[in-house]
């Protein structure tokens, strides 16, 4: 194999995922640059964002490191996993050379001069997908790495339970929890737990735990929670409303949307900050500042291209 190292140290790609940085983000960059690592490239997972608490839970778990924090990509070579959108990108993407991407969601809008790979794929997470490609290319997973993707992919497709779940997503997962040795079931809900509670946090902190801006013809943003039990987050209400109120004057959005999904019920309340005629002409009436979507738990399948339909640019 051949060093490349470059003693500058600017032949270093680092691989990182979106702002407000979920477990798949965070697994996927930590085991795509392992991925790279293995070709002899000097790849280096980094997070665009501060840890959520599952995450915190499942680095602990297998005895993974924290990704370093990567403030701004001016600069500097990046490989982007689990996103593909400027408004979703660590500061400064334009000033950087992007590598690859790896994603499962939408085509957003991230220009490259110069060819690059880009393998998108519609499946429930960029977990799924970096897992096979250590499958395919013969690549030995380490318990440790096989676990942090199970872990992603357990979290995106909330325990194989999301619209978004596909088969490839069921058998990569089986191969992953025998690796592992985890059965699926009980550790997807162990993972889950470690988000779902929302006592003890700041309104504005769950707003902008898994917040995600979209630019479509308005500039828009969707939040998502992961609740087991609705109580926490009736006493909390009025509160949200008010703080996703304010957030959304800060960030300049036409509206803010917070998905409050129960993974029990399988079912999403929709609340609803701004121009509440986008929700209602893609969802049905708005009472209240909320509407209740049986069925509905994810936001890239579910709710985004609805929205995204009303607001075609
Ligand atoms: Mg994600
Ligand atoms: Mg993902
Ligand atoms: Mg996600």
């Amino acid at each position: 194999m051949q060093e490349k190292k470059d003693p500058r140290g600017d032949d270093k790609i680092f691989v990182v995922g979106h702002k407000n940085p979920d477990t798949d983000s965070i697994c996927s960059a930590i085991a795509y640059a392992e991925f790279k690592q293995m070709d002899g490239i000097n790849a280096v997972a980094a997070r665009a964002g501060e840890i959520n608490p599952e995450t915190k839970f499942v680095l602990e778990h297998f005895g993974a490191e924290e990704p370093i924090l990567l403030k701004s990509a001016a600069g500097k070579k990046v490989i982007l996993v689990d996103h593909n959108e400027k408004s979703q990108a660590v500061d400064d993407i334009a000033e950087a050379e992007i590598m690859e991407i790896i994603d499962h969601h939408r085509i957003g809008d991230i220009e490259t001069p110069s060819p690059i790979f880009f393998h998108a794929e519609p499946v429930g997470s960029s977990a799924t997908i970096i897992a096979d490609f250590f499958e395919k290319a013969g690549k030995k997973l380490s318990k440790k790495t096989a676990g942090l993707l199970l872990s992603a992919l357990l979290s995106d497709t909330v325990i194989l339970k999301s619209a978004t779940t596909t088969d490839k997503d069921k058998e990569v997962a089986k191969r992953l929890a025998s690796i592992v040795n985890e059965d699926i079931e009980s550790f997807g809900m162990e993972i889950k737990k470690a988000k779902s509670s929302i006592a003890g946090k700041s309104a504005r902190d769950i707003i902008k735990q898994d917040f995600k801006i979209y630019d479509l013809s308005k500039k828009i943003a969707v939040c998502q929670i992961e609740i087991v039990d609705d109580e926490e987050v009736k006493k909390m209400r009025e509160e949200l409303l008010e703080e996703m109120e304010k957030v959304r004057k800060e960030e300049q959005c036409a509206l803010i949307a917070m998905m409050v999904t129960n993974i029990i019920k399988e079912s999403t309340e929709l609340l609803v900050a701004g121009d509440e005629s986008i929700v209602e002409k893609a969802f049905g009436k708005v009472v209240n500042h909320s509407i209740y979507l049986p069925g509905v738990m994810s936001r890239k399948k579910q709710v985004i291209p609805k929205l995204e339909k009303i607001l075609n640019k």
